[in-house]
Protein backbone atom coordinates (compact mmCIF):
# COMPACT_ATOMS: atom_id res chain seq x y z
CA UNK A 1 0.00 0.00 0.00
CA UNK A 2 1.27 3.38 -1.14
CA UNK A 3 2.15 5.73 2.47
CA UNK A 4 -0.04 8.81 2.79
CA UNK A 5 0.25 11.30 5.38
CA UNK A 6 -2.79 13.74 6.73
CA UNK A 7 -3.09 16.94 5.61
CA UNK A 8 -6.42 17.18 4.62
CA UNK A 9 -9.57 18.10 6.94
CA UNK A 10 -11.29 14.92 6.47
CA UNK A 11 -14.15 14.06 5.67
CA UNK A 12 -15.41 17.28 3.61
CA UNK A 13 -19.29 17.77 3.72
CA UNK A 14 -21.56 15.90 1.68
CA UNK A 15 -24.50 18.55 0.85
CA UNK A 16 -27.66 18.83 -0.91
CA UNK A 17 -28.23 22.18 -2.78
CA UNK A 18 -32.07 22.71 -2.41
CA UNK A 19 -32.35 25.75 -3.95
CA UNK A 20 -29.67 24.69 -7.08
CA UNK A 21 -31.30 21.51 -7.49
CA UNK A 22 -34.74 23.49 -8.38
CA UNK A 23 -32.89 25.59 -10.48
CA UNK A 24 -31.55 22.54 -12.46
CA UNK A 25 -34.60 20.48 -12.33
CA UNK A 26 -32.29 17.39 -10.78
CA UNK A 27 -31.44 15.49 -7.38
CA UNK A 28 -28.03 17.32 -7.06
CA UNK A 29 -25.85 16.86 -4.17
CA UNK A 30 -22.18 18.64 -4.01
CA UNK A 31 -18.92 16.66 -2.45
CA UNK A 32 -17.11 19.98 -0.85
CA UNK A 33 -13.78 19.34 -1.90
CA UNK A 34 -13.72 23.22 -1.67
CA UNK A 35 -13.38 22.40 2.09
CA UNK A 36 -9.98 20.19 2.36
CA UNK A 37 -8.66 23.37 4.31
CA UNK A 38 -7.84 26.63 4.44
CA UNK A 39 -5.71 28.68 2.13
CA UNK A 40 -4.29 25.24 0.52
CA UNK A 41 -7.74 23.88 -0.14
CA UNK A 42 -9.32 21.97 -3.03
CA UNK A 43 -8.53 18.64 -4.56
CA UNK A 44 -4.52 18.52 -5.28
CA UNK A 45 -4.37 18.10 -1.04
CA UNK A 46 -5.42 14.44 -1.22
CA UNK A 47 -3.58 13.81 -4.51
CA UNK A 48 -0.65 15.73 -1.81
CA UNK A 49 -1.27 13.37 0.59
CA UNK A 50 0.41 10.69 -0.99
CA UNK A 51 2.89 12.37 -3.54
CA UNK A 52 4.22 14.24 0.07
CA UNK A 53 4.18 11.23 1.42
CA UNK A 54 6.76 10.00 -1.30
CA UNK A 55 8.70 12.74 -0.95
CA UNK A 56 9.14 12.89 2.95
CA UNK A 57 10.08 8.91 2.69
CA UNK A 58 12.68 9.51 -0.26
CA UNK A 59 14.44 12.06 2.15
CA UNK A 60 13.33 15.03 -0.11
CA UNK A 61 14.10 18.44 0.96
CA UNK A 62 12.91 20.71 -2.32
CA UNK A 63 9.43 19.92 -3.83
CA UNK A 64 9.38 20.58 -7.83
CA UNK A 65 6.39 20.59 -9.93
CA UNK A 66 4.94 22.95 -12.86
CA UNK A 67 1.65 24.82 -13.88
CA UNK A 68 -0.32 27.64 -15.27
CA UNK A 69 0.71 30.60 -13.85
CA UNK A 70 -2.49 30.78 -11.05
CA UNK A 71 -1.90 27.41 -10.53
CA UNK A 72 -4.31 25.92 -8.08
CA UNK A 73 -1.89 22.77 -7.19
CA UNK A 74 1.23 25.01 -7.80
CA UNK A 75 0.08 27.03 -4.25
CA UNK A 76 -1.16 23.74 -2.58
CA UNK A 77 2.25 22.19 -2.89
CA UNK A 78 3.55 25.95 -1.79
CA UNK A 79 1.84 26.03 0.86
CA UNK A 80 1.96 22.30 2.71
CA UNK A 81 5.38 22.01 1.86
CA UNK A 82 6.21 25.32 3.63
CA UNK A 83 4.15 23.18 6.36
CA UNK A 84 6.05 19.95 6.23
CA UNK A 85 9.94 22.03 5.65
CA UNK A 86 10.08 21.61 2.01
CA UNK A 87 11.18 24.21 -0.51
CA UNK A 88 9.58 24.77 -3.45
CA UNK A 89 10.33 25.32 -6.88
CA UNK A 90 7.38 25.96 -9.25
CA UNK A 91 8.23 26.09 -12.68
CA UNK A 92 4.56 28.43 -14.29
CA UNK A 93 3.46 28.76 -18.15
CA UNK A 94 2.99 32.84 -18.76
CA UNK A 95 2.45 34.19 -21.99
CA UNK A 96 5.22 36.58 -21.28
CA UNK A 97 7.37 35.38 -18.90
CA UNK A 98 9.92 38.48 -19.06
CA UNK A 99 6.66 40.66 -17.46
CA UNK A 100 7.34 38.77 -14.10
CA UNK A 101 4.19 36.62 -12.33
CA UNK A 102 2.14 39.87 -10.96
CA UNK A 103 2.12 39.56 -7.00
CA UNK A 104 -2.03 38.06 -6.66
CA UNK A 105 -4.40 35.38 -5.95
CA UNK A 106 -2.11 31.93 -6.01
CA UNK A 107 1.09 33.79 -6.76
CA UNK A 108 0.68 36.06 -4.02
CA UNK A 109 0.47 32.52 -1.78
CA UNK A 110 3.18 31.09 -3.22
CA UNK A 111 5.36 33.57 -2.91
CA UNK A 112 4.70 33.87 1.24
CA UNK A 113 5.00 30.41 1.42
CA UNK A 114 8.53 30.98 0.07
CA UNK A 115 8.48 29.32 -3.19
CA UNK A 116 11.12 29.67 -6.49
CA UNK A 117 8.40 30.80 -9.50
CA UNK A 118 10.43 30.00 -12.42
CA UNK A 119 8.28 31.14 -15.55
CA UNK A 120 8.53 29.81 -18.82
CA UNK A 121 6.67 30.42 -22.13
CA UNK A 122 3.75 28.46 -23.47
CA UNK A 123 5.78 26.89 -25.69
CA UNK A 124 8.40 25.78 -23.16
CA UNK A 125 5.67 24.58 -21.17
CA UNK A 126 5.01 21.55 -23.77
CA UNK A 127 8.65 20.34 -22.79
CA UNK A 128 7.78 20.54 -18.97
CA UNK A 129 8.60 17.05 -18.18
CA UNK A 130 12.40 17.73 -19.63
CA UNK A 131 12.01 20.83 -17.57
CA UNK A 132 11.42 19.35 -14.19
CA UNK A 133 13.93 16.78 -14.93
CA UNK A 134 16.99 19.55 -15.69
CA UNK A 135 15.78 21.39 -12.18
CA UNK A 136 16.09 18.42 -10.00
CA UNK A 137 19.79 17.95 -11.61
CA UNK A 138 20.55 21.81 -10.98
CA UNK A 139 18.98 20.89 -7.16
CA UNK A 140 20.94 17.75 -6.84
CA UNK A 141 24.17 19.10 -8.20
CA UNK A 142 23.82 21.98 -5.54
CA UNK A 143 23.32 19.40 -2.87
CA UNK A 144 19.95 19.19 -2.37
CA UNK A 145 16.95 16.11 -2.81
CA UNK A 146 14.47 17.35 -5.60
CA UNK A 147 11.43 15.50 -5.93
CA UNK A 148 9.16 15.75 -8.74
CA UNK A 149 5.44 16.15 -8.81
CA UNK A 150 4.11 15.89 -12.68
CA UNK A 151 1.53 18.82 -13.62
CA UNK A 152 -1.70 18.55 -11.03
CA UNK A 153 0.00 15.75 -8.64
CA UNK A 154 -1.38 13.58 -11.78
CA UNK A 155 0.15 10.30 -11.75
CA UNK A 156 -0.74 6.86 -10.48
CA UNK A 157 0.34 7.88 -6.92
CA UNK A 158 -1.68 11.24 -6.71
CA UNK A 159 -4.48 9.77 -8.35
CA UNK A 160 -4.73 7.44 -5.08
CA UNK A 161 -6.34 10.31 -3.11
CA UNK A 162 -9.30 10.36 -5.23
CA UNK A 163 -9.59 6.74 -4.63
CA UNK A 164 -9.97 7.10 -0.87
CA UNK A 165 -12.25 10.15 -1.32
CA UNK A 166 -14.79 7.74 -3.07
CA UNK A 167 -13.92 5.35 0.21
CA UNK A 168 -14.68 8.73 1.84
CA UNK A 169 -18.09 9.16 -0.02
CA UNK A 170 -19.05 5.13 0.62
CA UNK A 171 -18.80 5.95 4.52
CA UNK A 172 -20.97 9.01 4.09
CA UNK A 173 -23.83 7.48 2.33
CA UNK A 174 -23.44 4.30 4.59
CA UNK A 175 -23.98 6.54 7.88
CA UNK A 176 -27.16 8.30 5.74
CA UNK A 177 -25.86 11.08 3.86
CA UNK A 178 -27.61 12.21 0.94
CA UNK A 179 -30.01 9.33 1.26
CA UNK A 180 -27.92 6.97 1.37
CA UNK A 181 -28.19 5.59 -1.45
CA UNK A 182 -25.52 5.59 -4.72
CA UNK A 183 -25.61 8.32 -7.06
CA UNK A 184 -26.13 8.20 -11.32
CA UNK A 185 -23.23 10.03 -12.20
CA UNK A 186 -20.45 12.54 -10.78
CA UNK A 187 -19.30 15.04 -12.44
CA UNK A 188 -16.40 17.48 -11.93
CA UNK A 189 -13.68 19.91 -13.76
CA UNK A 190 -10.75 18.16 -15.01
CA UNK A 191 -7.41 20.18 -15.97
CA UNK A 192 -4.72 17.48 -16.09
CA UNK A 193 -6.77 14.15 -15.51
CA UNK A 194 -5.71 12.82 -11.81
CA UNK A 195 -8.48 13.53 -10.04
CA UNK A 196 -10.94 12.08 -12.79
CA UNK A 197 -8.78 9.17 -12.79
CA UNK A 198 -9.45 8.07 -9.22
CA UNK A 199 -12.76 9.30 -9.61
CA UNK A 200 -13.38 6.96 -11.80
CA UNK A 201 -11.48 4.02 -10.19
CA UNK A 202 -12.75 5.10 -6.68
CA UNK A 203 -16.64 5.51 -7.75
CA UNK A 204 -16.53 1.82 -9.10
CA UNK A 205 -14.71 0.04 -6.26
CA UNK A 206 -17.06 1.57 -3.29
CA UNK A 207 -19.91 1.78 -5.55
CA UNK A 208 -20.49 5.27 -5.96
CA UNK A 209 -21.83 5.81 -8.82
CA UNK A 210 -21.66 3.78 -12.31
CA UNK A 211 -20.51 6.92 -14.71
CA UNK A 212 -18.31 9.85 -14.10
CA UNK A 213 -18.69 12.71 -16.42
CA UNK A 214 -15.37 14.88 -16.74
CA UNK A 215 -15.89 18.15 -18.08
CA UNK A 216 -12.66 19.35 -19.47
CA UNK A 217 -11.21 22.93 -19.48
CA UNK A 218 -8.74 22.92 -21.98
CA UNK A 219 -7.53 20.63 -24.87
CA UNK A 220 -9.85 18.19 -26.46
CA UNK A 221 -11.83 14.46 -25.54
CA UNK A 222 -9.08 12.55 -27.32
CA UNK A 223 -6.31 13.94 -25.20
CA UNK A 224 -7.93 13.60 -22.04
CA UNK A 225 -9.47 9.88 -22.35
CA UNK A 226 -5.56 9.18 -23.25
CA UNK A 227 -3.85 10.81 -20.47
CA UNK A 228 -6.64 9.41 -17.93
CA UNK A 229 -6.19 5.66 -19.08
CA UNK A 230 -2.71 5.82 -19.07
CA UNK A 231 -2.93 7.50 -15.02
CA UNK A 232 -5.36 4.53 -13.82
CA UNK A 233 -2.96 2.50 -15.41
CA UNK A 234 -0.69 3.40 -12.60
CA UNK A 235 -2.74 3.42 -10.06
CA UNK A 236 -3.80 0.05 -10.82
CA UNK A 237 0.13 -1.08 -10.44
CA UNK A 238 0.49 0.89 -7.45
CA UNK A 239 -3.10 -0.80 -5.89
CA UNK A 240 -3.75 -3.86 -7.47
CA UNK A 241 -6.52 -4.84 -6.05
CA UNK A 242 -8.41 -1.92 -7.77
CA UNK A 243 -10.82 -3.42 -10.57
CA UNK A 244 -12.16 -2.07 -13.68
CA UNK A 245 -12.87 1.44 -13.55
CA UNK A 246 -16.34 3.44 -13.23
CA UNK A 247 -17.63 4.41 -16.89
CA UNK A 248 -16.01 7.92 -17.66
CA UNK A 249 -17.37 9.96 -20.37
CA UNK A 250 -14.89 13.02 -21.26
CA UNK A 251 -17.09 16.36 -21.93
CA UNK A 252 -15.42 18.80 -24.43
CA UNK A 253 -18.45 21.26 -23.69
CA UNK A 254 -16.95 22.79 -20.19
CA UNK A 255 -14.13 24.20 -22.51
CA UNK A 256 -14.79 27.39 -23.31
CA UNK A 257 -13.02 29.90 -25.25
CA UNK A 258 -9.50 28.64 -23.59
CA UNK A 259 -8.08 27.87 -20.67
CA UNK A 260 -8.47 29.92 -17.47
CA UNK A 261 -10.90 31.90 -19.98
CA UNK A 262 -14.28 31.58 -19.42
CA UNK A 263 -17.38 32.75 -21.58
CA UNK A 264 -19.74 35.33 -20.42
CA UNK A 265 -22.56 32.95 -20.52
CA UNK A 266 -20.22 30.75 -17.98
CA UNK A 267 -19.20 33.98 -15.53
CA UNK A 268 -23.53 33.85 -15.49
CA UNK A 269 -23.90 30.74 -14.43
CA UNK A 270 -21.19 31.39 -11.73
CA UNK A 271 -22.94 34.26 -10.41
CA UNK A 272 -26.10 32.47 -10.27
CA UNK A 273 -24.78 29.71 -8.46
CA UNK A 274 -23.62 31.68 -6.13
CA UNK A 275 -26.89 33.45 -6.10
CA UNK A 276 -28.92 30.41 -5.59
CA UNK A 277 -26.96 28.37 -3.81
CA UNK A 278 -24.08 30.46 -1.81
CA UNK A 279 -21.69 27.93 -4.14
CA UNK A 280 -18.79 30.08 -5.14
CA UNK A 281 -17.05 28.15 -7.95
CA UNK A 282 -14.19 29.65 -9.99
CA UNK A 283 -13.91 30.45 -13.64
CA UNK A 284 -11.07 27.58 -14.89
CA UNK A 285 -12.30 24.60 -13.29
CA UNK A 286 -15.22 24.27 -11.59
CA UNK A 287 -17.53 27.10 -12.64
CA UNK A 288 -17.15 26.07 -15.97
CA UNK A 289 -17.63 22.37 -15.16
CA UNK A 290 -20.89 23.64 -13.37
CA UNK A 291 -22.53 25.68 -16.21
CA UNK A 292 -21.96 22.27 -18.18
CA UNK A 293 -24.00 20.39 -15.79
CA UNK A 294 -26.78 23.23 -16.00
CA UNK A 295 -26.58 22.40 -19.91
CA UNK A 296 -26.76 18.87 -19.32
CA UNK A 297 -29.86 18.70 -17.07
CA UNK A 298 -31.77 21.76 -19.54
CA UNK A 299 -30.74 18.97 -22.36
CA UNK A 300 -32.80 16.73 -20.08
CA UNK A 301 -29.72 14.61 -19.75
CA UNK A 302 -29.44 14.11 -16.07
CA UNK A 303 -34.15 13.93 -15.47
CA UNK A 304 -34.34 11.21 -13.22
CA UNK A 305 -30.55 11.20 -12.08
CA UNK A 306 -29.05 11.33 -8.37
CA UNK A 307 -26.34 13.59 -9.66
CA UNK A 308 -23.25 14.31 -7.24
CA UNK A 309 -20.74 17.40 -8.27
CA UNK A 310 -17.38 17.62 -6.64
CA UNK A 311 -16.53 20.85 -5.88
CA UNK A 312 -12.85 20.58 -6.50
CA UNK A 313 -12.07 24.61 -4.93
CA UNK A 314 -9.97 27.30 -7.00
CA UNK A 315 -11.09 30.41 -5.03
CA UNK A 316 -7.87 32.45 -5.45
CA UNK A 317 -8.76 31.82 -9.42
CA UNK A 318 -12.28 33.67 -9.01
CA UNK A 319 -10.70 36.34 -7.13
CA UNK A 320 -7.70 37.19 -9.03
CA UNK A 321 -9.93 37.55 -12.47
CA UNK A 322 -12.85 39.67 -10.30
CA UNK A 323 -12.26 42.56 -12.84
CA UNK A 324 -14.17 40.07 -15.72
CA UNK A 325 -17.52 39.88 -13.51
CA UNK A 326 -19.01 43.18 -13.56
CA UNK A 327 -20.94 42.45 -16.85
CA UNK A 328 -22.07 38.68 -15.15
CA UNK A 329 -23.25 40.60 -11.56
CA UNK A 330 -25.63 42.39 -14.22
CA UNK A 331 -26.90 39.80 -16.89
CA UNK A 332 -27.68 37.40 -14.67
CA UNK A 333 -30.93 36.34 -14.20
CA UNK A 334 -31.50 35.66 -10.39
CA UNK A 335 -30.99 37.45 -7.45
C1 LIG B 1 -6.54 21.19 -10.60
C2 LIG B 1 -7.97 21.52 -10.46
C3 LIG B 1 -8.96 20.76 -11.10
C4 LIG B 1 -8.65 19.66 -12.05
O1 LIG B 1 -8.16 18.48 -11.45
P1 LIG B 1 -7.17 17.57 -12.27
O2 LIG B 1 -6.93 16.42 -11.39
O3 LIG B 1 -5.94 18.40 -12.50
O4 LIG B 1 -7.81 17.21 -13.56
C5 LIG B 1 -10.28 21.09 -10.90
N1 LIG B 1 -10.61 22.13 -10.10
C6 LIG B 1 -9.70 22.89 -9.49
C7 LIG B 1 -10.16 24.03 -8.68
C8 LIG B 1 -8.35 22.61 -9.62
O5 LIG B 1 -7.44 23.37 -9.02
Amino acid sequence: MAGRIGLAHLPTPLQRSPRLAEALGVDLYIKRDDMTGGAEAGNKIRKLEFLLAAALSEGADTLITCGGIQSNHARATALLGASLGLRSVLVLRAADPAAGAPLAGNVLLDRMAGAEIRLITMEQYQERAAILVAVAEEIRAAGGKPYIIPEGGSNGLGALGYVRAMEEVRRQLDLGLAGGKPFDVIVHACGSGGTAAGLALGASRYEIAPEVRTMIVCNDAPTFERTITGIIDEARALEPSLGAPAALRVDERSRGPAYAVASPEQRCRIVEAARLGGLVLDPVYTGKAFAGLWDMAQQGELTGKRVLFLHTGGLPGLLVQADSFSDALTAASVG
